[in-house]
């Protein structure tokens, strides 16, 4: 590995200098808020973070009680963005070549619910999630939508600047788009997120506009440089133990346990690192993605990868609803969702700040593993 991602000096996300030291004003977010009006033509609602857009996206579309399609491999906070906004999630099985429902998947999924007399009516809308920056076939899953009277909500957290149909850039198709800036995502400033609405609203739905936890604040401030304390540990095998105790102590927070608040905003300087990232993105025009490998034996291969110096404390999912912790609480349709279940067993990807190059060793340590087709 290079030293510099020991050090983790501009791995992948925010430098720890430009989340330590950037200031953020009212202005930031004006900019931020009417550069997203213009790129996703819409209504942008600035968030704490990718879930809580997504819950609003959801309430402003949608009755409680309604049911919304789900990709049938995903994270936690669709799941729990879905429940908060007061609907009931219906998981869909999943094409293991590109992780996303199919629509030869959702027809065989109407038919088989019309054919055993359970009603579709609840069902009034689709997540469409481009998973892990992989496009879903959107012609095909429009006609679907078109032909149930099914409202699309895109949800860009995988996916922000990629094309469908290498043609059309994502985030045009659903009456919402949602992104998530959090770690590891298309737009890295480790939280925050925004629901660009687009259709017009069934339900009003306010910005919202109480200030950020200040222990939020300075956690996501401090993220960058504790990770790249833990990974510059790792090769003397001491990065987990910092991460797992950092982690106890509440200074540094998974992912997944970003809580969901339907009314606090996007810390102003995170709202101006997003702006940034997104015009360097929309120039560009490309995807940033996570390849992905589905192998036998996976614990032997983290195994081998772990000590070849590679340095993962998860990766995108370990099952069809991640993490593991929450699992449970979820009741996913295992039976409804073979592939899921088989994919979320077998699968292995990488965080965004390892390269082309960095990762040559560890496609040799795959290799011999993989099943099926070489994806990724
Ligand atoms: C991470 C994620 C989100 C939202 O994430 P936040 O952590 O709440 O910003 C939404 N959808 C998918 C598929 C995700 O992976």
């Amino acid at each position: 590995m290079p030293r510099r991602y020991y050090l983790g000096l501009n791995a992948g996300g925010p430098s720890i200098r430009k989340m330590l030291f950037t200031h953020g004003n009212a202005g930031d977010l004006r900019e931020l808020n009417e550069f997203l009006a213009e790129k996703y033509q819409g209504a942008p609602i600035l968030c704490k973070n990718g879930r809580s857009a997504l819950a609003l996206a959801l309430k402003a579309y949608f009755d409680p009680g309604d049911k919304i399609i789900v990709n049938g491999f995903t994270c936690y906070a669709v799941y729990e963005a879905v429940v908060a906004a007061g609907m009931t999630p219906v998981f869909i099985d999943i094409d293991p070549k590109n992780l996303n429902f199919s629509p030869e998947i959702l027809d065989e999924f109407w038919k088989k619910l019309e054919k055993t007399h359970h009603s579709t009516k609840q069902i009034r809308g689709i997540i469409v999630q481009n998973t892990l920056g992989n496009p879903v076939e959107i012609k095909k899953i429009q006609s679907f939508a078109n032909e149930h009277g099914l409202t699309i909500i895109e949800d860009l957290a995988h996916s922000a600047g990629i094309k469908y149909n290498l043609k059309t850039e994502a985030g045009m198709v659903g009456a919402a788009t949602v992104l998530s800036f959090g770690k590891d995502k298309s737009i890295n400033t480790i939280s925050g997120g925004v629901a660009v609405l687009r259709a017009p609203q069934k339900h009003e739905i306010k910005a919202p506009t109480k200030r950020p936890r200040f222990s939020d604040v300075a956690r996501d401030r401090f993220y960058p440089l504790f990770t790249a304390e833990c990974r510059a540990l790792n090769h003397i095998h001491l990065g987990g133990v910092l991460m797992r105790f950092l982690i106890t102590i509440h200074f540094v927070e998974k992912s997944a346990d970003n809580r969901l608040s339907l009314n606090r905003r996007i810390p102003k300087f995170e709202a101006k690192l997003a702006l940034k990232q997104l015009k360097k993105f929309h120039k560009r025009g490309e995807a940033t993605l996570r390849d992905f490998y589905l192998v036998r034996d996976r614990a032997e291969v983290l195994k081998k990868l772990r000590s070849a110096g590679y340095y993962f404390d998860s990766f995108w999912y370990e099952k069809p609803v991640s993490p593991v912790r929450y699992y449970k609480e979820v009741k996913f349709p295992e039976k409804d969702c073979p592939n899921a279940v088989k994919v979320s067993n077998e699968i292995i990807n990488f965080p965004k700040y390892y390269t082309e190059k960095d990762l040559k060793k560890a496609k040799e340590i795959i290799k011999p593993y993989l099943v099926g087709e070489f994806y990724g």
